[in-house]
């Protein structure tokens, strides 16, 4: 039997994504190349610099070119000059629909030796993981315009929530939940306002919820979710949220984290019928762009998530633990983290610390 080849798709994107790529695929490619497994490349050039040259953000075959990857490797996308609907609408959201990426999945840990912003808040204080609803909800894109630029100009943004669509997440959640030492899942809902689509949701996750008897649930009102998050970390592990509640949670989740450059994500479909998109959480840091002292630690985590999507758990926790060997260690930060390092000292530190 020949050994284990897997061929990425990559897409640096824009602005730092193009920093952050490069150092997380040297690490990706080092820890499987000691294991005998080797990582194919195959990068494409798409992002705001491609949609100012041909007024496309990919090219318009990008999702066939794609379609037989083993997963998709995504730096970060964004640019002051192309509006944001434009390049979420056009790349981003093609991609997790097509290829039915269900789960949009975000580990939030405040690393040994990071100081987080909450006071007297210890690492392991903060270890969470939300599971985020990431093909409908808020973001499904239903609605309209009318009457633009009169004084009756009126938007309808259109929620749309399926039995079918909660279910699967909630189930995904519930598993994560279950393999996990506290077996604590938090559904975040906001039934008492939103009547129609979050008690549904509510009912839906009653009813999941009742084939895990092993895993604790809870119902939070995202708001008063938002607020433990801060107030009592240690109390939430498993999060599951829909597309809009799920994109804020993360993001205060990722800087209670300490920086938003340490944060990965992962667009899963779990039938693995499609191919599963990994990035950094983060956006293209316009402001940071060019200077090489972006954090690569939440581009190099992605990366682990990859290789344990790919099969190789072990390899996930290789790369898991030289990011805090080198985040404990505390010599090698980029200046988020208070230090002095370029993206590619703390990518080396990361390939040093394998070993
Ligand atoms: P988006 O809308 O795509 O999320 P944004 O501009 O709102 O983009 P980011 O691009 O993620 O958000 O950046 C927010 C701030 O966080 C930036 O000002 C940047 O300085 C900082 N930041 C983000 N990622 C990193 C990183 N990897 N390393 C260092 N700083 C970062």
């Amino acid at each position: 039997m020949g050994q284990p080849r897997h061929r990425i798709a990559v897409i640096p994107g824009d602005g730092i994504g193009q920093e952050v790529t490069p150092v997380a695929l040297a690490v990706v490619d080092a820890v499987a190349r000691r294991a005998g497994i080797t990582i194919e490349p195959v990068t494409h050039p798409w992002g705001c610099d491609y949609y100012r040259d041909t007024g496309r953000m990919m090219a318009a075959d990008a999702l066939d070119r794609l379609r037989d990857s083993d997963a998709i490797f995504l730096g970060a996308i964004g640019h002051p000059s192309v509006p944001d609907h434009v390049s979420v609408w056009e790349l981003i959201l093609p991609i997790r629909q097509r290829f039915e990426q269900y789960v949009n999945l975000r580990p939030m840990r405040l690393m040994p030796g990071v100081s987080g912003p909450l006071a007297n808040v210890p690492a392991a204080d903060i270890d969470m993981i939300c599971l985020r609803e990431n093909s409908e909800g808020e973001y499904a894109g239903v609605g309209g315009r009318v009457h633009r630029g009169t004084p009756d100009e009126t938007a309808v943004q259109t929620g749309v929530f399926t039995r079918r669509g909660i279910e699967r997440i909630v189930r995904y959640a519930c598993e994560v939940a279950r393999s996990r030492p506290r077996r604590l899942l938090a559904s975040a809902t906001k039934s008492n306002a939103l009547q129609h689509s979050m008690v549904l949701w509510d009912d839906v996750v009653d009813e999941v919820a009742a084939e895990y008897p092993d895993v604790t649930v809870r119902k939070y009102h995202v708001d008063a979710l938002a607020a433990r998050m801060v107030t009592h970390p240690r109390t939430i592990d498993v999060i599951v949220a829909s597309n809009l509640f799920g994109d804020i949670l993360t993001d205060l989740g990722a800087a209670v984290s300490g920086s938003l450059g340490v944060a990965p994500g992962a667009n899963l479909n779990p039938e693995r019928r499609h191919p599963s998109m990994f990035e950094p959480i983060h956006g293209s840091a316009p402001d940071i762009a060019g200077r090489g002292i972006a954090n690569p630690i939440g581009a190099i985590w992605a990366g682990a998530l990859m290789l344990d999507h790919l099969g190789h758990r072990d390899l996930h926790d290789r790369v898991v633990t030289a990011i805090e060997r080198v985040l404990a260690d505390g010599r090698v930060r980029t200046p988020d983290l208070g230090g002095q390092a370029t993206t590619a000292d703390v990518g080396r530190a990361v390939v040093d610390a394998l070993s």
